[in-house]
C-alpha cells in the first residue's frame, strides 16, 4: 500500500499483522473483488474504503500484473461521487418544486387550502422541518397573516392559519433568508424569536413588484449557513414556487369575486357600462346591457347611429348633442332618455345615461354607464299627473289648500291653491300680512287667534270661522291645519285646508233654531209628552209630565213605565205597542196608572212608534192627557144612576122581601095555632121551620145581592160569565115583576163564556132594561085591561161575541125617538119619575166593556141587544 494510503485507511477487522485488501473495504463494496485478480484485469473497479472518522474514500482503478503479483492502481473519485449525489438531490428538489408549482396552479379553488397544507407537509418532510407556515400580506387589517401552517405531529403548535402577525415583518430585509436563533437576540427582533417560540428557525421572503409579499416560516429548524445542503437562493426559489402561484390564485379569486359582485350589482340595478372605441368608432355595451336593450343582437358593439336608434325619437337629439359635446369638448354627459319600444304598451323604460372622458392623449377613453331609472321616472310622471289632477280637483272644489310660513312666532300666508279665487275671489296678496285677520268676522277673530296658538302649541288645529270675500259676503270656512317641523323640532310651516261650509252651517243653524222651537213647544205644551224605549224606559219627559209626577224633568229618563202599571195594564200596554207598525204607527188608549202615594190616575195616552229601516221599533213618542177627573165624574154618574135604579127598585124589592116575610108569618101563625090546640107533631114543626129557614135564606140572598150591587165598582175590569149578571138581575127583579103580573120568559141563559168588565155594571144595565120594559108594560096595562105583559130574556153566542136580548111586548118606542133614547136626560116619563140617564149610562158601560148597546122595535115592543166581546181564556 502506498504510503499515503497506509495512514489514511483503517482496516475493518483489526488484529492480524498481514491484512487483506478486503479488510479495508466498506462492507457491501466487495462484490467487485470476487474471484482472482486475473479475472478482474481489464475491468474498472469501484472500491469504497473506510477512512478515519468513519469517512468513506471512493476510488476507481484497475489491476495489472506486476512481477508475480498484481498492482492495484486506484484514483480518488470522491469529488465525482459527491457531485453526482448533488445532481440527484437537485433532480429530486426540482421535481418537488415543479410538482408543488403545478399543484398550486391547477387545483380547484375550493381545494387550495388543502393543497397548501399538503405542500407545506411536503416541504416539512423533504427538509425535515417540524413546523412550516406561510405568511401573506393582509389587506384588512394592514399587516401580515398566516395563510396556512403545518406542524409535524409531535411538534408544539407554533402557528395557526389565519393568525395575524401585525406589521413587524415589514421591517425585515426581504432579499435573503433570515436565520433566527435564540442565542443571537437583539432588542429589535425579540418579537421574531418569540414568533419562533424561542427556538431556531428560518424566514424565507418572497418578493414581487410591490416588494415583500410572502414569508415562508420554518420553525424548530437550525442550519448554519455553511452546513446547509440548501442554498439561500434555493430557499428563495422554494418560497417563490409556493407563494407565487398561491398569490396568483388568490388574486384571481379576488378578481373573480369582484367581477361576479359587479355583474350581480349591475344586473340588480339594471345598469351597465358602455365605452366608445375611438379607433373603430364603435359603441361597446356591457353584455347585460346589450342583452336587455337588444335581445336579438349578437355583437355587443354597435355604431353611433345604431346606438342612437335604441332611444325614443323624442330623446335622440338631446343624446346626440350631449354625446358630441362629450367627444369634442370632454363635457361630461348626463341625461335621461326613453328606450324606443314602438310595440310596448306598458310604461316606458327610462335610462339615465352618464359618460366622461378618462385619461389623456393616446390613452384617452370615453366611458360611461346606463342606469335603468324606469321606476323613479315613471313614479315621477305618475306623481306629476296625480298632482295635476289634485290641483285640478282642488281648483274646482269648495276647498282651498294653504301654507303659512312660521316667522318668529307668527304664521304668514305663503301659498293658496288656485281655488281661492273662485271661492272667495281673493289672491295671495289679499291675504298677506294682517289682511287675513281683517277679513275674518270680528266675532270670530278671537277664535282664529286661539286656533293659531293651538296650532303652534299642539301641532294641529281645527276650527270654523267666517271670512269675508271680495264682495263683502261672509263664508263659513272649516279650517284643518297641521304644523310641520324640521329635524330639530322647530316649526317650519303650517299646511291647512279651508272647506266652505257656509251652506251646511246655515242649514245646521236653521235646524238648531227649529229644534229649539220644537223644544219650547214640547216643554211648554200643557200635554204630558215623553219618549220611551220599547222596554218602556223613559228617555225624555217634558215639564208637565215631571210636574204631574212631582219631580224635575231631568229625573225622568231611566224611569220605567212598568212601575206605574198593574200587571193587567202592563200586559194591555205591551199588546198595544206590539200592534204598532210602520204603516200604522199610532194608537190611543185610556190607561190607568198606580202612582205611588196617589189615587188611581186615568190618562188618555197616544203613542207614535218610531221605526228603523227594517221595521224594528226604536222608540215611542207619547202624548198623554190626564183624564182622571172625567173618569171620576163618569164613575160618579154611573154610581148615581145605579143608586137611582136601586131607588126605583125599592118598591119591587119591598115586595120581594115582603113575600118571604108573608110566607114566614103564615107559617108561624099556623104553628102557633097548632100549639094552642096542643096538636103539635114534631114532623109538622120541622116542616114549618124548614120553610121559614128557606124564606130567611131567600131574603138574605136578596139583601146580600143588593149590598154588592150598591157598592162602587172595582177599578180593574174582571173576567166573568154574563150569565151571572142575568141571574143576579132576575134574583133582584124577578119576583117584583111577577108580582105585577109580568110574565118572565127566560131561555138559553146557560152560556159559558167570559167577558171583561164588572158584573155589577152589566147587572145595572140589565136592571135598567127590565125597569124600562116594566114601565112600558105597566103603562100599557093601564089602558088595556086584557093585556098580558111579558118580558123575554135570551142569549146567544155569535162568533167572537155574546149577545143578550131583552125584549118586551110593551108596544115599542116611537121610531122618531129611537135615535135619541141613548142621549143623557132624555125621558118620556113624567117629571119625578124618569131621569133620562138609565140608557145613556148603560150605553157608556157597555161601550167601556168594548161592546155595543142597541135597540130595535119588534111587532110586540122594544128589543134591546147587549153585544159583548168574548175573551178567550187561553
Ligand atoms: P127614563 O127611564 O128615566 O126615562 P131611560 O134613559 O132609561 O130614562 O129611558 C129613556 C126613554 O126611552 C124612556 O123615557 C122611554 O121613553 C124610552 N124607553 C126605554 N125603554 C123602553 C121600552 N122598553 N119600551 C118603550 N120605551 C122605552
Amino acid at each position: 500500500m502506498h504510503g499515503a494510503l497506509n495512514h489514511g485507511l483503517t482496516p475493518v477487522q483489526g488484529g492480524a499483522a498481514l491484512r487483506l485488501l478486503l479488510d479495508y473495504l466498506v462492507p457491501g463494496s466487495t462484490q467487485a473483488l470476487e474471484g482472482t485478480p486475473a479475472q478482474w484485469a481489464g475491468q474498472s473497479l469501484d472500491l469504497n474504503f473506510l477512512c478515519e472518522g468513519q469517512q468513506v474514500l471512493h476510488t476507481r482503478g484497475w489491476v495489472q500484473p506486476q512481477g508475480d503479483g498484481w498492482l492495484l492502481q486506484l484514483i480518488d473519485i470522491s469529488d465525482l461521487q459527491h457531485s453526482r449525489q448533488q445532481a440527484r438531490l437537485r433532480g429530486q428538489y426540482n421535481q418537488l418544486l415543479s410538482s408543488i408549482g403545478q399543484q398550486l396552479r391547477q387545483c380547484a379553488s375550493a381545494r387550495l387550502p388543502a393543497v397548501m397544507l399538503e405542500t407545506l407537509q411536503q416541504v416539512a418532510g423533504y427538509w425535515r422541518v417540524p413546523s412550516v407556515a406561510l405568511a401573506l400580506r393582509a389587506d384588512i387589517p394592514l399587516g401580515w397573516r398566516l395563510h396556512s401552517a403545518y406542524h409535524a405531529f409531535d411538534t408544539p403548535q407554533l402557528w395557526k392559519p389565519g393568525q395575524t402577525l401585525g406589521a413587524a415583518l415589514d421591517g425585515l430585509n426581504p432579499c435573503a433568508p433570515i436565520h433566527v436563533s435564540p442565542d443571537s437576540v437583539s432588542a429589535d427582533n425579540r418579537w421574531l424569536t418569540s414568533l419562533f417560540g424561542h427556538a431556531d428557525g428560518v424566514l424565507v421572503p418572497f418578493r414581487d413588484l410591490h416588494g415583500a409579499s410572502a414569508w415562508l416560516l420554518l420553525g424548530f429548524y437550525a442550519v448554519s449557513p455553511g452546513e446547509s445542503v440548501t442554498s439561500d437562493s434555493e430557499w428563495l426559489h422554494l418560497c417563490a414556487t409556493i407563494a407565487g402561484p398561491l398569490q396568483d390564485r388568490l388574486r384571481e379569486q379576488h378578481y373573480e369575486q369582484q367581477r361576479e359582485r359587479m355583474e350581480a350589482l349591475q344586473g340588480l340595478l339594471g345598469t351597465g357600462w358602455w365605452e366608445w372605441l375611438q379607433p373603430s368608432r364603435q359603441m361597446q355595451l356591457a353584455p347585460q346591457l346589450s342583452a336587455s336593450l337588444l335581445p336579438a343582437l349578437e355583437s355587443v358593439s354597435l355604431s353611433r347611429e345604431a346606438w342612437l336608434a335604441l332611444f325614443h325619437p323624442a330623446d335622440r337629439d338631446e343624446i346626440s348633442s350631449g354625446f358630441t359635446a362629450l367627444l369634442e369638448q370632454g363635457t361630461p354627459l348626463l341625461l335621461c332618455a326613453r328606450v324606443y319600444q314602438p310595440q310596448r304598451t306598458e310604461p316606458a323604460q327610462w335610462y339615465r345615461i352618464q359618460g366622461q372622458v378618462l385619461g389623456k392623449g393616446a390613452e384617452r377613453r370615453i366611458v360611461g354607464f346606463m342606469l335603468d331609472v324606469s321606476d323613479i321616472k315613471n313614479q315621477q310622471l305618475q306623481a306629476a299627473a296625480a298632482q295635476a289632477r289634485l290641483a285640478n280637483v282642488i281648483a274646482s272644489s269648495p276647498a282651498v289648500i294653504y301654507v303659512q310660513r312660521y316667522v318668529e312666532g307668527a304664521l304668514v300666508p305663503e301659498f293658496f291653491s288656485d281655488s281661492l279665487q273662485p271661492l272667495l275671489g281673493l289672491r295671495l296678496e289679499d291675504c298677506a300680512g294682517s289682511a287675513l285677520i281683517e277679513r275674518i268676522h270680528p266675532d270670530d277673530r278671537e277664535h282664529y287667534l286661539e286656533r293659531t296658538r293651538q296650532l303652534l302649541r299642539e301641532g294641529s288645529a281645527r276650527g270654523r270661522y267666517r271670512v269675508r270675500d271680495q264682495r263683502g259676503d261672509y263664508h263659513w270656512l272649516l279650517d284643518e291645519a297641521k304644523l310641520l317641523r324640521d329635524d330639530l323640532g322647530l316649526p317650519v310651516e303650517a299646511v291647512g285646508l279651508w272647506l266652505d261650509v257656509t251652506e251646511a252651517t246655515e242649514v245646521a243653524e236653521r235646524v238648531r233654531h227649529s229644534e229649539e222651537r220644537y223644544r219650547i213647544l214640547v216643554e211648554d205644551s200643557p200635554a204630558m209628552i215623553c219618549r220611551y224605549l220599547p222596554d218602556l224606559t223613559l228617555t225624555f219627559g217634558n215639564r208637565p209630565l215631571a210636574n204631574y209626577l212631582e219631580c224635575a224633568p231631568e229625573q225622568l229618563p231611566g224611569i220605567n213605565l212598568t212601575s206605574w202599571l198593574s200587571p193587567q195594564q202592563h200586559e194591555a200596554f205591551l199588546q198595544r205597542l206590539a200592534s204598532l207598525s210602520p204603516e200604522l204607527p199610532v194608537s190611543t188608549a185610556e190607561i190607568s196608572l198606580q202612582l205611588p202615594g196617589r189615587e188611581h190616575a186615568w190618562w188618555v195616552w197616544s203613542d207614535r212608534g218610531v221605526f228603523d229601516a227594517q221595521g224594528q221599533l226604536l222608540e215611542v213618542q207619547a202624548v198623554a192627557r190626564d183624564n182622571t177627573e172625567v173618569r171620576r165624574s163618569q164613575q160618579q154618574l154611573t154610581h148615581g144612576a145605579k143608586m137611582a135604579t136601586l131607588g126605583e127598585m125599592a118598591t119591587g124589592l119591598a115586595h120581594e122581601i115582603n113575600q118571604p116575610l108573608n110566607v114566614m108569618r103564615m107559617a108561624i101563625v099556623n104553628v102557633l095555632k097548632r100549639l094552642s090546640n096542643g096538636d103539635v107533631n114534631i114532623d109538622y114543626l120541622q116542616e114549618k121551620l124548614t120553610r121559614i129557614d128557606a124564606q130567611i135564606q131567600r131574603a138574605a140572598r136578596i139583601v146580600d145581592h143588593m149590598r154588592v150591587f150598591g157598592r162602587r165598582s172595582e177599578i180593574e175590569q174582571q173576567l166573568f160569565n154574563p150569565a151571572q149578571s142575568l141571574e143576579g138581575t132576575l134574583a133582584l127583579m124577578g119576583e117584583g115583576l111577577r108580582g105585577k103580573g109580568v110574565e118572565i120568559r127566560s131561555e138559553g141563559l146557560n152560556c159559558s163564556v167570559h167577558v171583561r168588565g164588572h158584573t155589577d155594571q152589566l147587572e145595572q144595565v140589565l136592571i135598567n132594561l127590565l125597569v124600562n120594559a116594566r114601565d112600558a108594560l105597566l103603562s100599557k096595562c093601564e089602558t088595556d085591561r086584557g093585556f098580558k105583559p111579558w118580558i123575554a130574556l135570551s142569549s146567544e153566542r155569535a162568533g167572537n161575541c155574546v149577545r143578550l136580548w131583552v125584549q118586551d111586548n110593551g108596544g115599542g118606542i116611537d121610531p122618531r125617538l129611537l135615535e135619541r133614547i141613548f142621549e143623557p136626560f132624555f125621558t118620556t116619563k113624567p117629571v119625578g119619575v124618569g131621569t133620562g140617564l138609565g140608557l145613556s149610562v148603560s150605553y157608556g158601560i157597555i161601550d167601556n166593556m168594548g161592546g155595543r148597546l142597541s135597540v130595535s122595535n119588534t111587532e110586540h115592543g122594544a128589543r134591546f141587544c147587549v153585544e159583548l166581546p168574548v175573551v178567550d181564556e187561553g
